[in-house]
């Protein structure tokens, strides 16, 4: 059953299919399968979205919140015309910036979503690991729906993220390792002290969340061209940075929901994931034809913090998702990171986080390649004021 105006119907497991109750709390399916929101699809309209303010909470129907969400006033973000870039790969190139979000991250929306929905299912206290800016995003919207949080991450995450969490009220805790060794920690603590345990893809609202940036492209990528009230429009290739992945699978989502909504005539966009060469578990098992994402062995420090995932708890749904659209991963170096943070700011007025700038220097590779189809859309996930400590180095 679906309520309000969420059609939000029940979870369904990636992996062996099996219907799980969207109304109670839910972790992953008993396979170990990550759970996704199934909406009822029929009878949604895009114009009564439209008609509906800006931002996130537009597209109600295909969001789980089924009340009054949890939201710090989420702005709809720029999709903004990239002219230098634009010009250098001779393809219409664009950028949506996420970085005007409460908190400086894209994980605003998922935290928007997620906290919502943990209100909503009745939960008081919730831990979580976390790379940094999903601590932060989440000690926020925590505070403001007054549920308690632990966030564990590693001693090595930005110290920004850090204090942003302990300033909005959250138990801290910093462990030695990387976000694995934070997810482990963060499991004991909320079973010692009966939290919800929120990782990414042991809960599954954040992704939901993270759609809306999609669905928001996809509606302005129509106004560029010819206007059509009826009609969404799917740019050919999205640039996403990629560190547990949900970015990218809630890209591939959003495009299939709009599509079995009739909203869209296009072909699916191509799904190019960026990783740092530093930390690139997926983009190896990309490149040797895995379907399995083996742990990355190496301790990881690229400054790009929200891609230092060693081991993603769903790097096969990565795989699938971009291999299913004809896209591809690929790693950039630490270098090249840097150097698209500042080409993005001095050439095109963008201070982007160095996960964000990534996007440039492997839609750079591309196209030296001859192999980048436009219009392309980058997605900047949040603010380079995050990581002024790190920028200012090197
Ligand atoms: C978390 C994070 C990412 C990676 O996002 P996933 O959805 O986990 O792949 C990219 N950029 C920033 C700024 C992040 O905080
Ligand atoms: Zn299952």
């Amino acid at each position: 059953m679906s309520s309000g105006l969420s059609h939000l119907t029940h979870l369904e497991c990636a992996r062996c299919g099996k219907r799980h109750e969207a109304q109670v709390l839910q972790g992953r399916c008993d396979c170990g399968g990550t759970l996704l929101a199934r909406y009822d699809l029929s009878g949604i309209d895009l114009s009564t979205a439209r008609s509906r303010d800006p931002g996130m909470w537009r597209y109600r129907e295909l969001l789980p919140v089924a009340g009054e969400p949890v939201s710090l006033g989420e702005p709809e973000t720029p999709l903004l015309y990239m002219r230098a870039l634009s010009e250098r790969w001779g393809v219409e190139t664009w950028l949506k910036d996420d970085g005007p979000l409460p908190s400086g991250t894209f994980k605003a929306r998922g935290a928007a979503a997620g906290v919502s929905r943990a209100m909503e299912l009745g939960v008081k206290a919730i831990a979580m690991p976390t790379a940094g800016n999903a601590g932060g995003a989440w000690a926020l919207y925590c505070a403001r729906a007054g549920i308690e949080l632990t966030v564990v991450m590693a001693r090595t995450a930005p110290e920004s993220n850090r204090i942003e969490a302990e300033v909005a009220g959250a138990i801290v805790e910093l462990v030695d390792g990387s976000i694995a060794d934070a997810g482990r920690r963060a499991k004991e603590i909320a079973t010692e002290r009966g939290a919800f345990f929120a990782a990414t893809f042991f809960e599954p609202y954040r992704l939901e969340g993270k759609k809306s940036a999609w669905l928001e492209v996809f509606d302005r990528a129509g106004e560029s061209s010819a206007p059509d009230e009826q009609r969404m429009k799917l740019p050919r290739t999205l640039v996403i940075p990629v560190g547990g992945g949900v970015a990218a699978i809630a890209a591939a989502k959003a495009a299939a929901e709009i599509a079995e909504l009739g909203w869209v005539d296009e072909e699916p966009a191509l799904l190019v994931g960026v990783q740092a060469e530093d930390c690139a578990p997926i983009v190896r098992a990309f490149e040797q034809g895995d379907e399995e994402v083996a742990a990355w062995e190496r301790p990881t420090t690229t400054i790009a913090a929200g891609l230092r995932v060693p081991a993603p708890a769903e790097g096969a749904l990565v795989l699938d998702r971009v291999r299913a659209s004809g896209g591809s991963m690929q790693a950039v170096a630490e270098r090249d990171i840097r150097l698209a943070v500042h080409h993005l700011a001095a050439t095109e007025g963008v201070f982007a986080c160095p996960e964000g700038a990534a996007t440039v220097a492997a839609a750079d590779r591309l196209a030296r390649d001859g192999a980048l189809e436009g219009p392309v859309v980058l997605y900047n996930t949040g603010s380079g004021t995050k990581y002024i400590d790190v920028l200012g180095e090197g």
